[in-house]
C-alpha cells in the first residue's frame, strides 16, 4: 500500500511535480504550500497539526461538513459491488437512477429530469450545447448567442471561462469564444451610483432586455446567472432584480440558466437558490453540494420545457462523460442527500443557524473598515470600505482583502477574498459557537485595517 501519512518532504516534491489550480506557481513554491492532512466537522488540519475553521467549506462545497462515514460507507460498499459502469448504450446503474430520483424529489414540479456530470464546469458545458440544440431541434438553429454576466464564474473549460466574466480568465486563451456577450452585474455598493438598490437592480436587468434587442430575440438563445453571483464575490442582488430578469427572458422567449453550482443543497436555505428568489430555470447546472464534495459529481437540472424536446424531438444527444452518473459517485450523493435530509440541514440553514449567521454577519457592519455585511441562508459577503459614509473603495482592493484574509489565516479561520470583499460560506453543520469564532476572528483581522 501507498503511504500517505509520510508527509515530511511533501512541500519539497509538491514544488516539483504539481502545478496548482488557480495559483502563481513561482510565489507558492518559493513560500512551500500548505498541507491538508485531515478533517472534522468544520474544521481542516493542516501537517503541522495546526486547526483552521473552514468558513468556506472546502470551495463552497462541503455542506454536511467533514469526517462523515456514512458516505465513505456508501462509497466502499458500492465500489466493491460495482466500482464502475456507464450510462451510455442504454445502460444505468441503480445509484445513478435513484440519484436522480432523489435529486426530482426536491426540485420544482418542472424541473425533473437531469444530466450528470463530473463537476459544474462540465454541467456548463452540458447545458449550453442543450440549449443550441434545443433550439435547432424546435426549427429556429440560429438561436445560438448566450448572454451572461461580468464577474460570474461558471466554471474553467473553454465554455465555462467564456460564460464566466471574469476578466483574467478570458485575457489567458483569447476568450470569450464567439457567441457570448456579457451584460451587466447587481453589484450595488460599487456601481449603484446614486440610485436606489431596488432602482438599480432593475436598471442592470434591464441591460438583458437592450442586449436581446442588439442581438436580436431570434439569435438568443439563453442568458445564464448564479442566483447569488459566488466568486464574483457574494454579490447578493437587490430583490428587484430576479423577477425582472424572469420576465424578460419569458417575455423575449429565450431559456433562463441558474447556476445553481454553489447555491444548490441548501445553501441558501432552500434546496435550490431558484427557489428562494421564486423563478423556475428551464436548465439549472448543479455540482458541490450534491455530494458535499466527498466525491466528484455534477449534473444539469432539465425543465420539461427542454426534456420534453430532447427526447421526443432531438434523437441522439451526442453529449456524455466516461464517468456521467459514476456509480460510486452517485452512491456518495445519495448518502449526502440522505444527510442533508435527516438533519434538516437546509431547513436549518433557513430557521435556525441561518438567521443567526446573519445577524451575527450583520454585526460586523460597526466595525469602520465595512461598508456592508449581508448574507443569505449561510452564503454572506462582506464589503470593504475606505469612507463607508460615501461608500468610498480602498484604492488597493486586491492588497486589503488579501491582508484580511492572510490575518483570518494566521488565526486559524480560512476565509477568501475576492478583491476587496470577504465571503463566507461554512458547512450547513456550523453551531453558534462556532459562527461566534468566525466573526470573532474576523473582527481582530479587520482591526489591521483601521
Ligand atoms: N458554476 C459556479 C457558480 C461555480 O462557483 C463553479 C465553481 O466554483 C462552477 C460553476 C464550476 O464548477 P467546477 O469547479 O466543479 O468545475
Amino acid at each position: 500500500m501507498n503511504d500517505l501519512k509520510n508527509t515530511s518532504n511533501l512541500a519539497a516534491i509538491d514544488a516539483a511535480h504539481h502545478l496548482h489550480p488557480f495559483s502563481d506557481m513561482k510565489e507558492l513554491n518559493a513560500k512551500g504550500t500548505r498541507i491538508i492532512e485531515r478533517a472534522e466537522g468544520v474544521f481542516i488540519y493542516d501537517s503541522t497539526g495546526k486547526r483552521y475553521l473552514d468558513a468556506f467549506a472546502g470551495l463552497w462545497c462541503v455542506n454536511v461538513g467533514y469526517g462523515r462515514k456514512s458516505i465513505a460507507e456508501a462509497a466502499a460498499r458500492q465500489m466493491q459491488e460495482l466500482p464502475y459502469y456507464n450510462a451510455f448504450f442504454g445502460t444505468t446503474t441503480p445509484p445513478a437512477t435513484l440519484l436522480a430520483q432523489k435529486i426530482a424529489s426536491h426540485t420544482g414540479e418542472k424541473l425533473k429530469r437531469i444530466f450528470f456530470t463530473n463537476s459544474g464546469s462540465e454541467a456548463t458545458d452540458t447545458w449550453f450545447r442543450m440549449a443550441r440544440v434545443f433550439w435547432k431541434a424546435l426549427g429556429k438553429p440560429q438561436k445560438t448567442q448566450v448572454i451572461a454576466r461580468r464577474n460570474g464564474y461558471h466554471g474553467s473549460t473553454v465554455a465555462g471561462a467564456s460564460l464566466g466574466g471574469m476578466k483574467l480568465m478570458h485575457e489567458q486563451g483569447n476568450l470569450p469564444i464567439e457567441g457570448i456577450h456579457h451584460i451587466g452585474q447587481p453589484y450595488w455598493y460599487a456601481e449603484g451610483g446614486d440610485l436606489s438598490p431596488a432602482d438599480f437592480g432593475l436598471k442592470v436587468a434591464r441591460e438583458l432586455e437592450a442586449k436581446i434587442d442588439e442581438l436580436g430575440e431570434d439569435q438568443v438563445a439563453a442568458f445564464v446567472a448564479e442566483p447569488i453571483q459566488g466568486a464574483g464575490g457574494v454579490i447578493i442582488p437587490p430583490e428587484t432584480y430576479w423577477p425582472e430578469i424572469a420576465r424578460i427572458c419569458k417575455a423575449r422567449n429565450i431559456l433562463l440558466v441558474v447556476d445553481e453550482v454553489i447555491c444548490g443543497f441548501g445553501r441558501l436555505g432552500e434546496w435550490f437558490g431558484h427557489q428562494y428568489y421564486g423563478i423556475e430555470p428551464d436548465l439549472a447546472p448543479i455540482a458541490k453540494g450534491l455530494s458535499s464534495g466527498y466525491l466528484p459529481i455534477g449534473g444539469v437540472l432539465v425543465s420539461d420545457r427542454v426534456a420534453d424536446v430532447m427526447v421526443e424531438e432531438l434523437g441522439d444527444f451526442h453529449h456524455g462523460f466516461t464517468y456521467s452518473g459514476h456509480p460510486v459517485c452517485a452512491a456518495a450523493a445519495l448518502e449526502n442527500i440522505r444527510i442533508l435530509e435527516e438533519e434538516r440541514l437546509v431547513e436549518r440553514a433557513r430557521d435556525h443557524i441561518g438567521p443567526y449567521f446573519a445577524a451575527a454577519w450583520k454585526s460586523l457592519e460597526d466595525h469602520e473598515v465595512v461598508g456592508e455585511a449581508q448574507s443569505v441562508g449561510l452564503m454572506g459577503g462582506l464589503q470593504l470600505a475606505a469612507d463607508k459614509s460615501t461608500r468610498r473603495r480602498f484604492a488597493k482592493p486586491d492588497e486589503v482583502g488579501m491582508l484580511v484574509r492572510n490575518h483570518c489565516l494566521q488565526n486559524g479561520l480560512i476565509m477568501r477574498a475576492t478583491g476587496d470583499r470577504m465571503l463566507a460560506s461554512p458547512p450547513l453543520t456550523i453551531n453558534r459557537p462556532e459562527v461566534d469564532e468566525v466573526i470573532d476572528t474576523l473582527r481582530k483581522a479587520l482591526d489591521h485595517l483601521r
